[in-house]
């Protein structure tokens, strides 16, 4: 019963955090629309979406994927967005278990993919949510066996400020020289500060393989990214990736740290 209850709502999570981005996305870039107003309706038709068909995964299959007012294609994407919070969401439960670190870890992961998808799909890294991570990495800190680095001992605040520093502080050098020679950002300022959320999150001494795989992670999702006809590089989405190959190899212990250091 308890995990019925909570697979339901890791699936409204999910649901909640595609509203978050389609709302939040350029293309509502208007100011009648905000995360609570107004309500959910076809983007095709504008028709308002019935209360069960608002219901995660229940009203896609009821509605057998498409409007019921215009009969348009509802895009795939939502219902698997909803299950990969489902599944992202019971991996953490099984670590976890009912507990404060489950809810700090899961909210972790729902920022991160909200940020990873708005920036693979339109480059962009809003400060809101952006300053939500930092927050996170900052108060969080207090339970950082949430993100298993307790290796380093590491659970006080100035260590997380200084990650949160030297993270944001990088990025910005980067850029102040790429634009010394080209006369142009070569980075957004929505990843300075990505950075330096994950780095108040994992700590300074992580910052070298956020960066060194959030690199190789970028480029690759620039080659993947078919349909990308622009010339720039999705590193946002790369250091999402990037933090996530670090807590992965920390997690199953292949990458020790003070090996390589
Ligand atoms: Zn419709």
């Amino acid at each position: 019963m308890i995990n019925a209850l909570i697979s339901i709502t890791f699936l409204c999570i999910g649901s909640l955090s595609s509203l978050i981005i389609y709302r939040l996305s350029p293309r509502n870039n208007n100011k009648d629309i905000n995360l609570f107003f107004p309500r959910s309706h076809c983007p095709s038709c504008k028709k308002n979406i019935t209360n069960i068909n608002l219901i995660p995964l229940i009203g896609y299959i009821k509605q057998r994927g498409r409007c019921s007012n215009c009969n348009i294609k509802i895009s795939l994407y939502y219902p698997i967005n909803e299950i990969l919070h489902l599944i992202i969401g019971l991996v953490l439960y099984s670590i976890f278990g009912l507990s404060l670190e489950l809810l700090i870890a899961f909210l972790l992961a729902v920022i991160l993919i909200v940020l990873f998808i708005l920036d693979y799909r339109y480059f962009l890294l809003p400060f809101s949510i952006n300053i939500a991570l930092l927050f996170l990495g900052l108060i969080g800190i207090g339970y950082a066996e949430v993100f298993n680095i307790s290796f380093l001992d590491y659970n006080n605040l100035s260590m997380s400020v200084a990650g949160a520093f030297i993270g944001f502080v990088f990025l910005w050098l980067v850029n102040f020289f790429f634009k010394l020679f080209k006369g142009y950002d070569g980075i957004g300022g929505g990843d300075f500060i990505l950075l330096a959320s994950l780095g108040s999150i994992a700590g300074p001494f992580a910052l070298p393989f956020i960066i060194l795989f959030g690199s190789l992670a970028s480029i690759f999702i620039y080659f993947f990214k078919i349909k990308a006809l622009s010339n720039q590089i999705p590193l946002g989405s790369g250091l999402v990736l990037g933090f996530l190959i670090f807590l992965l190899l920390n997690y199953f212990e292949l990458l020790n740290i003070y090996a390589v250091l």
